[in-house]
């Protein structure tokens, strides 16, 4: 055991994120490339271990959603594009001067603002085609193409996001196929006005898995798929590649317990021993990003290759589960959250169904104490010299 995976750790798999990749370049349509989305510490996997293992497959194109995030990620010597995609104000021109980020531009008056900082910038322009979130109006097109030249914004490509992409119903895919209509009624009047509009793209994991290659992007914006998930586990799309799941999420057993019948554990004496049990804490809490609403049974884990389920409440840096039917658990035993252990399989969905959430949100609240360990399966461990 070394002191990473001492206590409680993510383990990114190397060759799965390398698959994904693989499966998700195949859908693209010709001259398209992926870019490879790692906010939010790539969803909580760990973007600068991740961004490298996408580099190393050729990625040359990143999105963050904030100036400091795309800042680190240089830091760790991540070249090509990064497109900072949140709205950054003044304070942030600095650091996208010094890391050459990309800035998303998302109005007439963040353009000014930028602009009237006196620095050459690099910069995709958003454009709100239904969403209503960020980027420029599409029915004002006189917005964008009169602060398209300020001179000091260098123009690298225009860009939208798709509000309903990953919903079957003939509703959703109306007002997705309005929104791809309208963002290419906006490419066609900039070119119209003598402007070249650069780098197109539109689609994040669903708008691909959903709607395929579309003709005339640059980039596709995958997040989720990336890792190797879907949003929610029973979302059908129209392409289902041979995604793989990148994180697996594990702690460690530090001590194990004998209740009697009637015996109570935890805050609030939330579990109750309806029979002789046998209790084992858990190094892990939702300080470490693993949702409290799993408590009373509502979630579940691996230990020994059998499910053992959450006993009374998550703590903040530890939890109890009920191994009462598994023999042999003790201290030091490795537990599974997320992940293979061996036949049996937890996935990010179902506990993020069980927390009432999707997995996207599960995975990026995973915390910064949780140590993160690259693995490559696929490829022969170095040999000891
Ligand atoms: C987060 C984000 C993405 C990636 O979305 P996924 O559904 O995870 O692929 C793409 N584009 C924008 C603008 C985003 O904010």
């Amino acid at each position: 055991m070394s002191l990473a995976t001492s206590r409680a750790w993510i383990e990114v798999d190397a060759g799965a994120l390398r698959h994904n990749i693989a499966q998700l370049r195949r859908l693209l349509p010709e001259g398209c490339a992926l870019l490879a989305v790692v906010k939010a510490n790539a969803y909580g996997h760990g973007a600068a271990e991740c961004a490298a293992i996408c580099q190393k497959a050729g990625v040359t194109a990143f999105a963050v959603a904030a100036a400091a995030e795309g800042a680190a990620l240089r830091e760790s010597g991540i070249q090509g594009e990064i497109l900072v995609l949140g709205c950054s104000g003044a304070e942030a021109v600095p650091l996208l001067s010094r890391y050459r980020l990309c800035q998303a531009v998302v109005s007439p008056d963040h353009a000014r603002l930028l602009n009237a900082c006196g620095v050459p910038l690099q910069v995709h322009w958003k454009v709100d085609t239904g969403m209503h979130r960020l980027g420029f109006a599409w029915d004002h097109p006189d917005d964008l193409t009169s602060v398209f030249t300020c001179q000091n914004l260098q123009s690298r490509g225009l860009f939208t996001h798709l509000s309903d992409a990953e919903a079957p119903d003939p509703e959703s895919r109306r007002r997705t196929q309005r929104q791809i209509d309208r963002f290419f009624q906006t490419e066609q009047r900039l070119r119209r006005a003598g402007r070249d509009p650069g780098i197109l793209h539109l689609q994040g994991s669903y708008g691909l898995l959903n709607y395929g290659g579309i003709p005339g992007c640059g980039w596709v914006r995958a997040g989720i798929a990336l890792y190797g998930l879907l949003s929610s586990p029973n979302d059908v799309t129209r392409f289902s590649p041979d995604l793989r799941p990148v994180l697996s999420l594990r702690a460690r057993v530090a001590q194990v317990h004998t209740l009697q019948s009637g015996e109570t554990a935890g805050y609030d004496g939330a579990f109750l021993a309806r029979r002789p049990s046998r209790l084992a804490l858990v190094t892990i809490g939702y300080a470490d990003g693993w949702p409290r609403s799993l408590s009373k049974g509502r979630g579940r884990v691996l230990v020994r290759g059998r499910y053992a389920p959450i006993a009374g409440l998550v703590c903040m840096d530890q939890m109890l589960i009920d191994v009462t039917g598994i023999p042999g658990v003790a201290p030091g035993d490795t537990v599974t959250l997320i992940g293979r252990d061996g036949d049996a399989c937890l996935t990010a969905g179902e506990t993020a169904q069980a927390a009432d959430t999707i997995t996207n949100e599960l995975l990026s609240r995973l915390g910064a104490r949780l140590e993160r360990v690259v693995t490559d399966r696929s490829r022969p461990a170095p040999s000891p010299i």
